[in-house]
């Protein structure tokens, strides 16, 4: 037996299942595939290794789909302050100064995922299939027929590719990608502290590459090294007092003592960009259509800022009676994503090679831009509204307004 739905959104991850939460009582059939049913949470688990810095945009987003709370009740790390130094320019990025509470919120990307799926698990028209994964993706102009690995097969008029980085969908149906190896790998390194951690996140630029800090509940924080991928595979094969030492010898020290290492993880760096988001009956949405520096933490606010637009215009485009997997459809999306996206991943690049250059003009011009940043009230706000996602063309949800 064959299932019809409008939609299929192949990758439940945290901005396939945002997608899923967006469209929710839209009146479109919506299904979700995802193939690893993630732990649940309860409140005595360590911190996972994978975080994320969620910008206000994404809140807003979260917020107006009725997934937030489920981030607030699990756990997840306000934070005010953002610093940004090296050796000479310094500067520190408070919310007050633009009458916000708070700048974002450091969250566990699973925690992020949980509260989407529970949330989209309230919607009759959303269908989550976990844990599946696909054997067959037939596509053509018409559709696209997934044959599923138990043998179920589903029609989906558009096809949503959700599924991250090395995207199966993306390859399958013949979109291109252009990309890039940075040479460096992150290293992140799980901590716990003598004292409880603030409400500050920090980048610290030395030549070997950035060092960055991002906060967690109570005494717990997670680091990030980024370093060649010789010297990070060196790092990680370290016993952890090893690793402790040669830490507390490269990090400054504003974190208190270190009191343990519990955990480490490494991810090579890397730049991916689909050359197009979308094709008849397709689009791509998150890592499946791009791949950011993660040193600014942008990635995954990007991707949920796709999953709201793409939501506003098939929202949109269905209200209208019109094929919500034309191609003139899907392009809209496309014009108010992929400028925006390329505009982010450009500026990272900026910002990443600029930092790890040591050539004396460059020096001179980062430090002079520090200084402006730390001096000049409207380029401070201007960077901050831009970290919080607030910059630029935005979805209606990253607005905090409905569908
Ligand atoms: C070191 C590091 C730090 C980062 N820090 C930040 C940060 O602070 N802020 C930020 O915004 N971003 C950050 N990012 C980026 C962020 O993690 C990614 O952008 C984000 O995870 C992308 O989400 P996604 O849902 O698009 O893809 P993914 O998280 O890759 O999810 C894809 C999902 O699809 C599923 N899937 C894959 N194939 C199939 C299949 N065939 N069938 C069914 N399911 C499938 C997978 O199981 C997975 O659940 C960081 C990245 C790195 C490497």
């Amino acid at each position: 037996m064959k299932q019809e739905f409008d939609v299929v959104i192949v990758g439940g991850g945290m901005v396939g299942a945002a997608v899923a939460c967006c469209l929710g009582n839209s009146g479109l059939n919506v299904a979700v595939i995802e193939a690893q049913v993630s732990e649940n949470f309860t409140p005595d688990q360590v911190h996972d290794l994978r975080v994320s810095a969620l910008s206000i945009a994404s809140r807003n987003i979260l917020e107006t789909v009725g997934a937030w709370q489920g981030v607030v009740s699990r756990r997840f790390c306000p934070f005010k302050r953002m610093r940004v130094w090296e050796t000479a320019g310094d500067t520190t990025f408070n919310s007050n100064d633009i009458r916000y509470p708070e700048l974002g919120y450091i969250v566990e990307n699973r925690i992020t995922q949980l509260a989407l799926l529970e949330r989209l698990a309230g919607f009759d028209n959303i269908t989550l299939l976990m844990p599946q994964t696909i054997s067959k993706i037939h596509y053509s102009g018409q559709g696209s027929e997934l044959v599923l690995a138990d043998g179920a097969v589903l029609h989906a008029k558009l096809l949503v590719a959700a599924d991250g980085g090395g995207s199966r969908v993306r390859q399958s149906v013949g979109l291109g990608v252009t990309s890039w190896d940075y040479n460096q790998h992150a290293l992140v390194i799980y901590v716990e502290t003598a004292y409880p951690q603030q409400d500050i996140t920090w980048q610290r630029f030395v030549p070997s590459g950035p060092q960055a800090f991002l906060p967690l509940t109570g005494n717990y924080g997670s680091l990030v090294w980024y370093q060649s991928p010789d010297e990070v595979r060196r790092l990680q094969g370290l016993p952890y007092e090893a690793l402790k030492t040669e830490l507390i010898a490269a990090f400054p020290d504003c974190l208190g003592e270190i009191t343990q290492i519990l955990g480490v993880a490494s991810f090579p760096l890397k730049r991916q960009h689909a050359q197009s988001y979308v094709k008849q009956g397709v689009a791509l949405v998150g890592d499946a259509a791009h791949m950011i520096n993660p040193l600014a933490g942008q990635g995954v606010n990007i991707g949920l800022l796709d999953a709201a637009a793409l939501a506003e215009v098939l929202v949109d485009a269905h209200a209208k009676g019109q094929n919500i997997a034309d191609l003139a459809v899907l392009k809209r999306y496309e014009s108010m994503r992929r400028t925006e996206n390329l505009k982010m991943m450009t500026l990272m690049d900026v910002f990443y090679k600029s930092f790890s250059n040591d050539i004396l003009p460059v020096k001179l011009l980062r430090n002079l831009g520090l200084g402006l940043a730390q001096r000049l009230t409207p380029v401070r706000n201007k960077v901050m509204k831009a970290a919080m996602g607030l910059e630029g063309r935005l979805p209606r949800l990253a607005r905090g307004e409905a569908l």
